[in-house]
């Protein structure tokens, strides 16, 4: 057996211990203030200098004592503002907030693997650089951390991220090249019309009768001016108006929703049709309407090369057979991809379903529930991953 799984099966009970923490007292976005005292604690116990580099996002550093490359590790710990209905004995204590995408496991993943690379710290060939990051769900945290300078002093060469998934089999390692996971871009449409009775429509402007048209126009924008050949969707997952009344024209409204893709340019023109569709929509029903982009994150980039060296690395801790080509790119987004962006990077999707397939549910969902036992596998495939890839690396 792989000599860092063999470490990580020792730490599993503390493993467990630090993900039921976690998981009972989530927090969400980048105000993470609970979650990030307890990390930087158990870092510091360890030995390590613990870094605050932007709101709630920490790094640590490993290595460093012979020469050599840098790699990155990424963990992101932010939760989901939702309740929690899994009925699980270490279920959320914090009203309105769970980990249902499993971030839970990200720290306690990392945190065994900071531990196991502490102890072979004299080993490492180069520099390991741990970042735990905040606000991955609304796409904020990475950016803010490479913002902040977490690719330079010493400038990272490679980064690698593991994201559990509840559908999968314990221990498979999913993994896809090139562009393998979706852009996302959020908006906000304020659509402003005139209030009036609802009994005399002509005294004022309904914002929802323009938002109906926006809506379809929006639909039309993918099926009339996009390429078949392209990958991309456009969701509008909330139309607000009114306030429940059935004699009242709303003065305005909000449409949100996402867009998703893979080719950039492609995403750019979308967007500059978006707002000349919104402007001008609502120009012709003689309201006035505007485009907010709430959150950007670009499409994920899987390095070739970088990928068929952690993948052969992995292997040894999981086992080939269970190593697992993606079939399909994902519209799905992450915000690793703005690592991705700029150093050869890969994140793998580390199965962790229940025992029983029938009962697996999808992340995000108030219900789901993930197997510890992929725990070990994790914190392993981060160690074996890193020595490896520094050593053949020098
Ligand atoms: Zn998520
Ligand atoms: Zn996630």
């Amino acid at each position: 057996m792989n000599q860092y799984l063999i470490r990580a099966n020792e730490l599993k009970e503390e493993m467990v211990a630090n993900r039921r923490h976690f998981h009972r007292y989530p927090e969400v976005r980048n105000e993470l203030f609970e979650t990030t005292k307890y990390v930087r604690e158990k870092l510091e116990e360890m030995g390590y200098e613990v870094e605050e580099i932007c709101q709630c996002g920490l790094v640590a550093v490993a290595g460093g004592k012979k020469p050599g490359k840098c790699i990155l590790i990424r963990g992101d710990m932010d939760a989901l503002p939702m309740p929690e209905e899994t009925g699980l004995p270490f279920s959320s204590e914090n009203p309105g907030a769970m980990h249902a995408c499993g971030h839970d496991f990200h720290m306690s993943m990392l945190l065994a693997a900071a531990k196991i690379l502490k102890e072979n710290e004299d080993e490492i060939e180069g520099t390991v650089k741990i970042c735990f990051q905040p606000n991955e769900e609304t796409f904020g945290g990475a950016k803010d951390m490479i913002d902040a300078g977490i690719l330079e002093h010493p400038h990272v060469d490679a980064a690698l991220a593991i994201h559990i998934g509840p559908m999968a089999d314990v221990a498979t390692l999913d993994f896809g090249k090139g562009l393998t996971m979706g852009s996302a871009d959020g908006f906000d449409i304020l659509v402003k019309g005139k209030g009036c009775h609802g009994a005399a429509p002509h005294k004022g402007i309904s914002p929802i009768n323009i938002g109906v048209h926006i809506y379809m126009a929006l639909q039309e924008l993918l099926a009339r001016e996009v390429n078949p050949a392209e990958q991309c969707t456009l969701t509008v997952g909330s139309m607000i108006f009114g306030e429940g009344a059935t004699n009242v024209i709303p003065s305005e409204g909000h449409l949100l929703g996402t867009m998703r893709g893979f080719n950039a340019e492609l995403t750019k023109m979308l967007k500059k049709r978006v707002e000349e569709i919104v402007t001008g929509t609502a120009k012709v029903f003689g309201g006035e309407a505007e485009v907010k982009w709430l959150f950007s994150s670009p499409a994920m980039y899987c390095d070739p090369d970088f990928t068929d060296d952690v993948v052969r690395y992995a292997a040894d801790v999981v086992g080939a057979e269970r190593m697992i080509p993606k079939k399909e790119r994902a519209t799905g987004s992450e915000d690793f991809a703005y690592f991705g962006e700029r150093v050869p990077s890969q994140i793998f999707w580390l199965g962790g379903g229940v025992e029983d397939p029938s009962a697996r549910i999808s992340n995000h969902n108030p219900k789901v529930q993930f197997s510890e036992e992929a725990l070990p596998y994790g914190a392993a495939v981060y160690v074996q991953c890193t020595m490896e890839w520094l050593k053949e690396h020098k």
